[in-house]
């Protein structure tokens, strides 16, 4: 066996045993599928600040956040206090409150074009309703997205996240791959897939499918399959293009919400959609989603388009939210976590580039994407030439070292939070130098 992976055995025995028998309880033995890696997950104990502790002993700095939502660090203290105090005057209303109100006002700071707003539980929860709102304000039924893209878990958009290479299909016309058995065949049909960047098969199917599209869904930085800047005018060329069809624009900010600026990528980018998708680090970590946009769309909702969910709009996650929003993640604070990122980032790709690994760093404002391999990424496709091998015994390594450094799969993002210190900057930067230095040079 490779030394990083007996190291990995050797350190976590607890969390092997644990695994072991919840294996025969739960599927994997993990609560969702991406978390089960390989040789096996290791077990939390506990997580504060910038920090996850295992049931074995072992301490990590945690550059996974949850794959996102902890960007206010592990039980910031000023969230907690406020959840503790929400819950004491209860956890569940199912009626209106003000709070929700001062949320959206917080929300509507950052994403001006959120000009009437609903609240969900989960990514997923959002995106599936903000299409239902497309197709029921458009009149039309087929939705476009892109390949390497992810929405969450619902049947509505679960295509073509992460097909296998032989599947893709001509660029010009990528296949809709599904990316789950279980989902009716009729699903398919009202599903287009295009590649990020490619402006020009966008023009095409807009053509082809004239009258029929409702939406088009996408991540303005695609944060899913690495992370994927949009080229020059991309963005600005989508709206054009779908304002001219009457096709919905949701852009899922669902990862890049607070990261990629104050204002999310609609604001970095000044490109403004028709609906928003918000979720992870809008929340603190708790469970509170939002979408919205656009007034003439979101009306629907009073109409004939249903959204329901009795956990919606809980006094819990609106506290969350309204607190992370206005108090944690303030303008001051947002713009010095992506300094402090950027500047990590970039000492990364400097690090890369000395130890002469293949590989690189895609980042933008406090999230970065690291793939090993020495080709330009544009797109789903582009991502594929990573080295799979490369990254999963970067990944061991660098637990070994007690730094989480991205989420359990190499097409996750890596996150830094505002309760990552000097220090820890400094131990993730060694721990990546000496870990890169143990790659093989290709
Ligand atoms: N949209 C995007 C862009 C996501 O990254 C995710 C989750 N990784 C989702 C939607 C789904 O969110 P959830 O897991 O909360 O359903």
């Amino acid at each position: 066996m490779e030394t990083y992976l007996e190291e990995y055995y050797e350190k976590h025995q607890k969390s092997k045993a644990a695994w072991e028998k919840a294996k025969k309880v739960m599927p994997s033995g993990v609560g969702s599928n991406i978390r089960a890696f390989p040789p096996f997950p290791f077990f939390v104990k506990e997580s504060k600040g910038s920090k996850v502790w295992d049931i074995d002993g072992n301490e990590y700095i945690d550059c996974q956040l949850a794959m996102g939502p902890i960007m206010v660090g592990h039980a910031n203290p000023i969230l907690l206090e406020a959840v503790k105090d929400q819950i004491e005057k209860g956890s569940m209303y199912a009626m209106p409150f003000k709070k929700q109100y001062d949320a959206i006002q917080e929300l509507q700071k950052r994403f001006p074009v959120m000009e009437m707003v609903r609240f969900a539980n989960s990514g997923a929860e959002a995106t599936m309703h903000a299409i239902r709102v497309a197709r029921g304000y458009t009149g039309k039924e087929k939705i476009i997205k892109l390949e390497g893209g992810y929405h969450g878990a619902h049947d509505y958009a679960l295509f073509s996240i992460h097909p296998d290479k032989g599947k893709l299909g001509p660029s010009r016309m990528p296949s809709v791959v599904s990316q789950s058995e279980g989902i009716p065949q009729a699903v398919s049909e009202t599903v287009i897939i295009v590649s990020f960047n490619d402006i020009e098969t966008l023009k095409n199917i807009v053509r082809k499918y004239e009258g029929e599209i409702a939406a088009f869904i996408l991540e303005p930085v695609m944060a899913n399959s690495t992370v994927i800047l949009p080229e020059d005018s991309y963005l600005e060329n989508v709206r054009k293009i779908t304002a001219e069809e009457n096709i919905v624009l949701i852009f899922d900010e669902v990862i890049t919400g607070c990261r990629v600026s104050y204002g999310g990528a609609a604001e970095y980018y000044k490109v403004d959609p028709d609906l928003i998708c918000l979720y992870k680090a809008i929340g603190g970590g708790y469970s509170i989603a939002s979408f919205g946009g656009k007034r003439e769309v979101m009306k629907v909702l009073e109409g004939s388009v249903a959204h329901f969910g009795t956990h919606n709009a809980n006094p819990v996650g609106i506290t969350a939210m309204l607190t992370t929003l206005r108090d944690i993640l303030t303008p001051d604070v947002t713009q010095t976590l992506i300094e402090k990122s950027e500047n990590i980032f970039r000492e990364m790709q400097n690090i890369i580039k000395d130890t002469g690994v293949s590989a690189k760093i895609v980042h933008v404002g406090a999230m970065g994407g690291l793939s090993f391999t020495k080709e330009e990424i544009k797109d789903y496709r582009t991502m594929l030439s990573m080295n799979y091998d490369m990254w999963h015994q970067f990944f061991i390594t660098m637990l070994n070292k007690g730094v989480i450094m991205v989420g359990a799969d190499p097409t996750e993002t890596i996150f830094f939070s505002v309760q990552h210190s000097d220090e820890d900057y400094d131990k993730i930067l060694t721990s990546f130098k000496e870990t890169l230095q143990t790659l093989p040079k290709a």
